[in-house]
C-alpha cells in the first residue's frame, strides 16, 4: 500500500481527492493538509497534519491540488527539510519562477506537474500542435470557460494549448499572447495567439482551440464534465511516478 498524503484536502478537488484515495485498494491516505477547513478535517476523523513539515513527514508521496502559495511552501519545506517524495503537482497560476523551484525539487524526487490532468486534454494538445504546424497561415484563438469561483486566468490548460501551438510554430508565446481585446486594437497580427476566458456558474473547464482560415476553420474542443476526470488522472500519474526516476515530468509522459 501507498502512503499518500493529499496537500489542498479541503478544497473542491482535495475533497474527492480523498475520497477517491479512500476507497484505492493500492494507496492508503496517511496524511492530509490544508489552509482553511482543517476543522472539518478532522471532524471527519481524517489524518490530519499539524504543519506542512508534519505532513511531508506522514507520508510517502503527495497529490497537491492547493494555490499558488500553497504549493509554493510545500515545495520549499521539502527542499529546505530534505523531506524528498514522489509528488504530483496540479496547482495553476504558476509562474516561470515557482517552475524554477520545482525543478530544482525535481532534481531529488520525481516530480509530475500539469496543469490538467485530463487524458482528453493531453490529447488534444497533441492534436492542437500538429494543426498549428499544417496549417502555418491559420490564426489560433484560444478560448477557455471555467466556473465562477476560478481564481487564475487565462487558465493553466488555456496556456499549455497556447504554448504548444506557439512551440509548434517556432514562436515566443510570451511575445505573441493576447488576452483580451479592447477599442480600436487595429487588424490582427498574423502571429498573435488569442487567448481568452469566460467565468461563470459550475462550467467544470471547456477548451476550445480555434485555427481560423480564409473560407474555413478547424475548432477543436474538450469538456469536463465532471472534477473526477481530473481526480482519477492524478492518481493514475501518481502510481505511474513513484517508480520512475528524479526529474520533472509532464502528463504527456504517462500517457
Ligand atoms: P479550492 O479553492 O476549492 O481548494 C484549494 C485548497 O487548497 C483548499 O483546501 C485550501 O485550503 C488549500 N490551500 C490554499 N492555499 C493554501 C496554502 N497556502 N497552504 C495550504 N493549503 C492551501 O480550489 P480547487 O478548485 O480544488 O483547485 C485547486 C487548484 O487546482 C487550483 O489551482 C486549480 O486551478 C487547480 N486545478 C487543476 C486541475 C488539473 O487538472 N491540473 C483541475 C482542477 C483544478
Amino acid at each position: 500500500m501507498t502512503q499518500v498524503g493529499i496537500f489542498g484536502a479541503s478544497g473542491r478537488m482535495g475533497t474527492l481527492l480523498v475520497q477517491e484515495t479512500q476507497s484505492d485498494n493500492d494507496m492508503e491516505l496517511s496524511s492530509v493538509y490544508a489552509r482553511d477547513g482543517m476543522q472539518e478535517l478532522r471532524a471527519r476523523d481524517l489524518p490530519v497534519a499539524g504543519s506542512v513539515e508534519e505532513f511531508l513527514r506522514s507520508c510517502a508521496c503527495v497529490i497537491d491540488f492547493s494555490s499558488k502559495e500553497g504549493s509554493l511552501e510545500l515545495v520549499r519545506t521539502a527542499q529546505n527539510l530534505g523531506l524528498y517524495k514522489p509528488m504530483v503537482i496540479g496547482t495553476t497560476g504558476l509562474t516561470q519562477e515557482d517552475f524554477t523551484q520545482i525543478q530544482t525539487l525535481a532534481q531529488h524526487c520525481p516530480i509530475l506537474y500539469a496543469s490538467n490532468m485530463s487524458m482528453g486534454v493531453a490529447i488534444l494538445a497533441k492534436i492542437s500542435a500538429l494543426v498549428a504546424k499544417t496549417l502555418k497561415d491559420s490564426d489560433i484563438e484560444i478560448v477557455e470557460y471555467h466556473h465562477r469561483h476560478k481564481k487564475d486566468a487565462p487558465s493553466g490548460t488555456a496556456l499549455t494549448l497556447a504554448q504548444v501551438c506557439a512551440e509548434a510554430r517556432g514562436l515566443d508565446l510570451q511575445k505573441v499572447r493576447i488576452s483580451g481585446r479592447d477599442g480600436i486594437i487595429g487588424a490582427r497580427s498574423r502571429e498573435e495567439i488569442g487567448v481568452m476566458s469566460v467565468r461563470g456558474g459550475d462550467v467544470v473547464g471547456k477548451h476550445n482551440v480555434g485555427f481560423y482560415l480564409d473560407g474555413e476553420y478547424i475548432e477543436l474542443s474538450h469538456n469536463a464534465t465532471n472534477r473526477l476526470t481530473f481526480v482519477k488522472g492524478a492518481i493514475n500519474a501518481l502510481k505511474w511516478l513513484i517508480s520512475k526516476p528524479n526529474g520533472l515530468y509532464g502528463i504527456q509522459d504517462c500517457l
